[in-house]
């Protein structure tokens, strides 16, 4: 028998416990209309709508131990962790690096959980609104650019171009650099489905913090989410972060270093601008120039201008400097655009977002088996084992990309990729977002093949990773 659920009845149910309501409503087999909270909800029976979605519901988690104090110091105690998955390969961080290695891995046939800390993949890229994808192509000695970046990084340029999601400098990069300047939702969107479409589990909203050792055998991350700390199982793991978090835990060894914390806006309306020519406002200094105030696009959407800052140098690890820069850039932002606002001409402009990862350029490097630095690449150390090619930026050559240095030289057996690699003088390159891809799907390789293999990542013989990486379309010389 079907019926309504009055507010008196409702009540009255709530009065008995939310036990009282589910039994009672399942026993009379209610049916919810648009007027009627449908059994077990415990919403407001005026407000059907939103009461649609309230059920009670057992504890997500039990209370922990608490912390407690010990002759002034605070303590936490042991607790035993439990298994949330089990999985091959796990990487920890899904920006450029840790998407191309994700993928990477699972085409090379393992089983791959991606733990994210935010809720959408891309990391400095999309969430940072960095957007302009650089260092893709070698010009070659008679001045034609090949393009280097292959493999995921190529797929990935190329499948957002066909969604209409870039402004770019030309598909083919002959005669010029491909730069492709890449809209972000449509850059998280398709991250999200080459993830499923690998096959590989993604869990956002998780936070890697530590990893699970036994002797010398790395066997798991920890991570921290709303369910508390849990840990994943695997065999390999692909430290993503950008700031070495993982392969801190693992007690590999890491030099630190300060940069830029800088800060991205995109700016509205900017087709509305009626001005001609921007006055140079020596507000937005960038590099020391003072720019014009931008009349055209420079995005995929015409409407709309992205625009950044170098930002102050800081320790992008200590919470009181991101924290400070935050505040710092927002009210930058807030300020010039309201400036730019009352000038006749910008009067449309507004702040269409500003980026919601901040973005310190780097903070750890890895010690790695081979240091990339300058002398190094010039060198050639490491040619024999190439992984994969970075193009032509600024003031750096094209180089290879060696595979050991993504490698620990000491601590557990975890390989790393993105901006927190062994990349000292180098690292305006390294950390550029085509070199990240192309370290990631290096390294998520590298992972696949030691976990199927069951050596460290660091004894993996370099001949069948070539061969795998060829394969799968990774230009290597
Ligand atoms: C302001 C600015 C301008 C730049 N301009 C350019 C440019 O024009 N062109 C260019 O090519 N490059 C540029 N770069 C560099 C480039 O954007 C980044 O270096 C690159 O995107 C880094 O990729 P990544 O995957 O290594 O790291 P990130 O993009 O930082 O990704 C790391 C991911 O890991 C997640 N994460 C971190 N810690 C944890 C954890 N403990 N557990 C789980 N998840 C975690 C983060 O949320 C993030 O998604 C710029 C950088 C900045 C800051």
């Amino acid at each position: 028998m079907s019926s309504n659920l009055t507010t008196r009845e409702f009540i009255r149910r709530l009065a008995l416990g939310t036990a009282g309501i589910a039994g009672t409503a399942a026993a009379d087999e209610f049916t919810a209309t648009n007027k009627t909270l449908p059994p077990g909800s415990i919403g407001d029976p005026a407000n059907v709508w939103f009461g649609q979605r309230i059920f009670p519901l057992p504890h997500t988690i039990e209370d922990g131990p608490s912390c407690r104090m010990e002759g002034g110091r605070i303590i936490m105690p042991a607790r035993e962790i439990p298994v949330f998955h089990t999985t091959d390969v796990v990487v920890v961080g899904g920006g450029a690096a840790g998407f191309a290695a994700a993928i990477a891995a699972a085409r090379a046939g393992s089983k791959v959980a991606l733990v994210e800390q935010s809720g959408s993949l891309g990391g400095l890229f999309t969430n940072g609104m960095v957007l302009i994808v650089l260092a893709t192509g070698v010009r070659q000695e008679d001045g034609t650019w090949n393009l280097v970046t292959r493999g995921v990084c190529e797929e990935f340029m190329r499948r957002a171009q066909a969604m209409g999601a870039v402004a770019s400098t030309g598909p083919v990069p002959k005669t010029r650099h491909w730069q492709p300047t890449i809209d972000p939702e449509a850059a998280k969107y398709l991250m999200d489905s080459m993830i499923a479409e690998a096959g590989v589990e993604m869990f956002f909203h998780a936070s890697g913090l530590d990893v699970i050792q036994d002797g010398d055998r790395t066997l798991g991350v920890v991570f921290n989410s709303k369910q508390g700390l849990q840990a994943i199982r695997a065999r390999k793991i692909v430290d993503t972060t950008g700031d070495g978090d993982i392969y801190f835990a693992a007690g590999c060894g890491y030099r630190q270093i300060t940069h830029g914390i800088g800060f991205v806006t995109r700016l509205a309306n900017i087709d509305r601008v009626t001005a001609k020519k921007g006055p140079a406002d020596p507000g937005i200094a960038y590099d020391g120039k003072p720019n014009a105030w931008p009349t055209t696009s420079n995005e995929a959407n015409g409407t709309a201008r992205w625009i950044g800052r170098l930002g102050p140098k800081g320790n992008g690890l200590s919470v009181r400097d991101v924290s400070k820069a935050e505040v710092l850039h927002r009210k930058y932002w807030w300020e010039h655009v309201t400036r730019m606002r009352k000038t006749p001409g910008w009067e449309q402009v507004y702040i269409a977002n500003t980026c919601s990862q901040i973005g310190p350029r780097a903070t750890r490097l890895l010690e790695s088996e081979i240091i990339c630095d300058r002398a190094a690449v010039a060198a050639g150390r490491g040619a024999d084992e190439t992984v994969g090619w970075f193009g032509n930026c600024g003031a750096h050559n094209g180089m290879p990309l060696p595979f050991r240095a993504l490698v620990p030289r000491t601590g557990g057996d975890v390989i790393a990729a993105g901006r927190c690699v062994g990349a000292p003088d180098t690292i305006d390159t390294f950390r550029l977002i085509a070199p990240c891809f192309v370290s990631g799907q290096a390294a998520g390789t590298a992972a696949a093949l030691a976990a199927q293999k069951d050596v460290p990542i660091r004894s993996l013989g370099y001949g069948e990773l070539r061969q795998k990486l060829l394969s799968a379309g990774v230009y290597l010389g």
